[in-house]
């Protein structure tokens, strides 16, 4: 089950009261205010306590700079993810549906404007064809005057809205754009995030059965890193994620998927040609880790080495993502056990009934 419905369970269960109890009393530690965002925040530490949202903020508060009400906003947005979203994508999309109301009210008033000026040239001609005296046809003339300058004045006001609509439109399609990006991507690394990749996976296995070709699935996951983070801290933590996942974003370059599925664990899909060199790319991976001597950048402290484990599966034709994921995980467990700084694929173990059906 995914954190995010682990914890929809759990304040829905008989635990709730004591959850939101607890997520009352760590707001009152942390001193922020009880407002209902910061509220369904902590609720989400309460009920998921190892998750990535209650990390982010212990990183924060551990910082001792406190949590604003921006920074709320922000880890909402973030870690909250799919209602606020579907809000933010709502009110941009409520933006754009005014926007374009108001420019086709524009073009509509435009058109009444111009079938109005027809009508004055034609009343204008049927006043010039009857007319003697030059009165007349001063009179007849002025109006004309009158109404070509309006219809002018109209014409550049319309092409004034036009432009700013143009303008806003434009901006509204940034924003979108700024909203998807984030909602699929992982802030401290910049790789695609957890639901970023499901879905990747869910569309390289469609692919594959329309193509028949191969993908192949790898999960890595550091090595010891909970040690790590007692001896260094969590900020170091978070360089040395940092630093693991350009390597791995360098080595499994597109058409390759990289993937932060969670705190220290990655995932890469290989598609179609790229699963053959699944094993290659996985072992510059762990080999270009190893090898680094890491040093802590603001005090230059030795940091020693860390080491990556990982496990992968090629996919059988049909398998689904569900199956897959089983294995390479297995996979991934099995290097662990073997002493870790390894990879295992996954047809290298024993079959376990799961993996024969
Ligand atoms: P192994 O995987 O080798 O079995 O040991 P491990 O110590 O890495 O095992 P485990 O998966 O149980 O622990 C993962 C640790 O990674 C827990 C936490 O301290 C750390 N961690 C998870 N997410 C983050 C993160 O976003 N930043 C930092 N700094 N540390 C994280
Ligand atoms: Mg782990
Ligand atoms: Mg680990």
């Amino acid at each position: 089950m995914k954190a995010q419905d682990k914890v929809e369970t759990v304040i829905r269960g008989p635990q709730s009261y004591g959850l939101a109890q607890q997520a009352l009393d760590m707001m009152q530690g942390a001193k922020v205010w009880p407002t209902p965002l910061n509220f369904e925040l902590w609720l989400y530490v309460a009920g998921d306590p190892k998750g990535e949202l209650a990390g982010e903020i212990e990183r924060l508060i551990a910082e001792g700079d406190g949590i604003s009400e921006e920074m709320s906003e922000e880890l909402a947005t973030r870690y909250l993810p799919k209602q606020r979203l579907n809000e933010e994508i709502r009110d941009t999309g409520d933006q754009l549906s005014k926007e374009l109301a108001s420019v086709s009210d524009a073009i509509r008033m435009a058109k009444q404007n111009n079938e109005v000026f027809g009508r004055t040239l034609e009343i204008a001609g049927a006043d010039m064809d009857a007319a003697a005296d030059p009165e007349t046809i001063r009179a007849t003339v002025g109006r004309l005057a009158n109404a070509t300058r309006t219809v002018h004045e109209q014409n550049a006001r319309l092409e004034q809205r036009l432009a700013d609509s143009t303008a806003e439109v434009g901006r509204l399609k940034e924003h979108l754009e700024q909203v998807r990006r984030d909602a699929t991507t992982d802030s401290l690394t910049n790789l695609a995030n957890r639901k970023a990749f499901d879905d990747e996976l869910d569309k390289a296995l469609s692919e594959a059965d329309a193509s028949g070709e191969a993908v192949a699935l790898a999960l890595l996951d550091i090595d010891h890193f909970k040690g790590f983070n007692d001896s260094w801290g969590h900020q170091t933590g978070d360089q040395v994620i940092r630093f693991v996942a350009s390597v791995i974003g360098r080595a499994a370059a597109p058409p390759s998927f990289t993937a932060r599925y969670g705190g220290e664990e990655f995932a890469i899909i290989f598609p179609a040609e790229q699963a053959k060199i699944a094993h290659r790319v996985l072992e510059e991976i762990r080999g270009e880790i190893a090898s680094r001597a890491l040093k802590r950048r603001s005090t230059n402290d030795d940091l020693g080495q860390i080491t990556i484990s990982g496990g992968y599966a090629t996919r059988v034709p049909g398998e689904s993502a569900e199956s897959l994921m089983e294995r390479a995980d297995a996979a991934l467990y099995a290097s662990k056990r073997l002493g870790r700084n390894r990879n295992t694929k996954s047809e290298a173990l024993p079959k376990t009934r799961a993996a024969a059906a």
